[in-house]
């Protein structure tokens, strides 16, 4: 299948292929044509699935020709939960649309209002915003929705979590009845089905991957090691292996900001992006990394969300997440768009539940490879995937306190099993299954 075959036009197609896309993503290959129809579509895609473009190109077809925009009003809105994601879709809209006469905006929270305010005043075609300063906008009457066509809610389920929903409900109310509804999520759960039945109408329901599912190509293992010692691990993963461009994922900002500085310590360029942040310094840090100027970026969830870098080989796990889908979302950000990756989770045996989580959430035991010399006091136990009951999430800041007592000690006596060691492998050598089957085993790898 080709792009051709579509239904998009010459200018589209002609920013396709400076974009050097050659054939469809399967998301793009069921979204593009479902939009053009004029259908509501409901579809499960993670990032990294191409699903940006999935309800980008459609779009600009659709509003090809159609009336011109009226000022202070949008023909067609996206809503994203997070600023960078705005700012990503907002780019691609932009480059699949640079010989086309339509115009985009993006709008959020973060920065002055009034330059925003004024651009809104000539109406603007595609219009991208997180809720929160869109609500600002319409309270300062610089936006109406009268002539709102296609919404896009993209993903919804982050927006759920993020409590965005009264937010969405606000803005739901003073939009037309009659308008094309998207919404992109990278799972169907129950609530987000619920939230569905309020907003698409007979949707087309596209799935490309299997809900909760990780990136296929995404070489996932564990390494198991002290607390105290994680830094320390994880300067020699990136010295020893020669990793250029590092995601590295810890579960608070203070985390965040003290591993940056022991990174620069031992001379790994590094900046922190989080919540704490001014907008300018997280865009910065951004436009730093995908330029390749700092070598590690250390992120928390939210500000990691939707982060679009064009086949980014590493991320790494310095905490695990406290929900276990975060995993999920973490480790798309590797392995994009057809391109293989690799995420590391260094795991204490305090985290021993969540990762018990993830690996239920994923159905699959991740393969343990302990690092020569930095073999951890405790060994990490091997999870069932069937027999715990699903765990509470911690409060935030329980996984820096330190080894808990409890349970996960406890547990590594009955399920751990004798420790094996195998010869340590060459990085990219690591497939799954093998790993998996070690895991099994009760046992895990040694690299040097
Ligand atoms: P998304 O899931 O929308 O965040 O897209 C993930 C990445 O895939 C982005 O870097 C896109 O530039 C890239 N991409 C999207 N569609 C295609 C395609 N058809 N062929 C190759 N790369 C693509």
């Amino acid at each position: 299948m080709t792009f051709s075959t579509l239904g998009l036009s010459a200018p589209i197609l002609k920013a396709i292929a400076e974009k050097g896309y050659e054939t469809p993503s399967p998301i793009q290959a069921e979204a593009i044509p479902a939009v053009l129809s004029g259908a509501d579509v409901m579809a499960a895609a993670q990032t990294g699935t191409g699903k940006t473009a999935g309800f980008t190109l459609p779009i600009l077809q659709k509003l090809i020709g159609g009336p011109k925009v009226r000022a202070n009003q949008a023909r067609v809105l996206v809503l994203t939960p997070t600023r960078e994601l705005a700012a990503q879709v907002a780019e691609s809209i932009e480059t699949y649309g640079k010989h086309l006469s339509l115009t985009s905006m993006v709008v959020f929270g973060g920065v002055k209002i009034n330059p925003q305010m004024i651009k809104l005043r000539k109406g603007v075609d595609i219009l991208v915003a997180t809720p929160g300063r869109l609500l600002d906008l319409h309270g300062q009457n610089a936006i109406r929705f009268n002539q709102i066509e296609v919404l896009v809610l993209d993903e919804a389920d982050r927006m759920l979590d993020m409590g965005f929903m009264p937010d969405i409900r606000r803005l739901l109310a003073l939009m037309p009845k009659k308008r094309q509804n998207l919404m992109f999520s990278a799972t169907f759960s129950q609530p987000i089905r619920a939230l569905a039945k309020t907003i698409v109408h007979q949707p087309v329901e596209i799935s490309v991957a299997p809900a909760n599912a990780t990136a296929a190509k995404v070489k996932q293992w564990v390494c198991p090691v002290d607390k105290k010692r994680k830094s320390t691990v994880l300067t020699k993963l990136i010295h020893d292996n020669k990793w250029g461009q590092v995601l590295v994922f810890t579960r608070t900002k203070h985390g965040a900001n003290r591993l940056t500085k022991e990174l620069e310590a031992a001379h790994i360029m590094a900046t922190a992006i989080h919540g704490n942040k001014s907008q300018g310094a997280r865009t910065r840090a951004l436009a730093e990394f995908k330029r390749g100027e700092v070598q590690v970026l250390v992120a928390t969830d939210i500000a990691a969300r939707g982060l679009d870098i064009d086949l980014l080989p590493h991320v790494v796990n310095f905490d695990l997440p406290n929900v276990a889908a975060d995993y999920v979302h973490r480790i798309g950000r590797t392995a994009r768009a057809g391109a293989e990756g690799e995420a590391v989770s260094l795991v204490s045996v305090d985290e021993f539940d969540e990762l018990a989580d993830i690996e239920r959430l994923i159905n699959q035991i991740l393969p343990r490879e302990t690092l020569d010399g930095f073999e951890p006091l405790h060994v990490l136990p091997v999870s069932s995937l069937t027999s715990r009951p699903p765990r509470k999430p911690k409060p935030k800041q329980s996984s820096n306190k330190g080894r808990r007592s409890g349970g996960a000690d406890k547990r590594r006596d009955a399920s751990a099993g004798p420790k094996k060691k195998r010869p340590a492998r060459k990085s990219g050598n690591r497939g799954a299954s093998a790993g998996a089957a070690g895991a099994k085993a009760g046992g895990g790898a040694r690299r040097k």
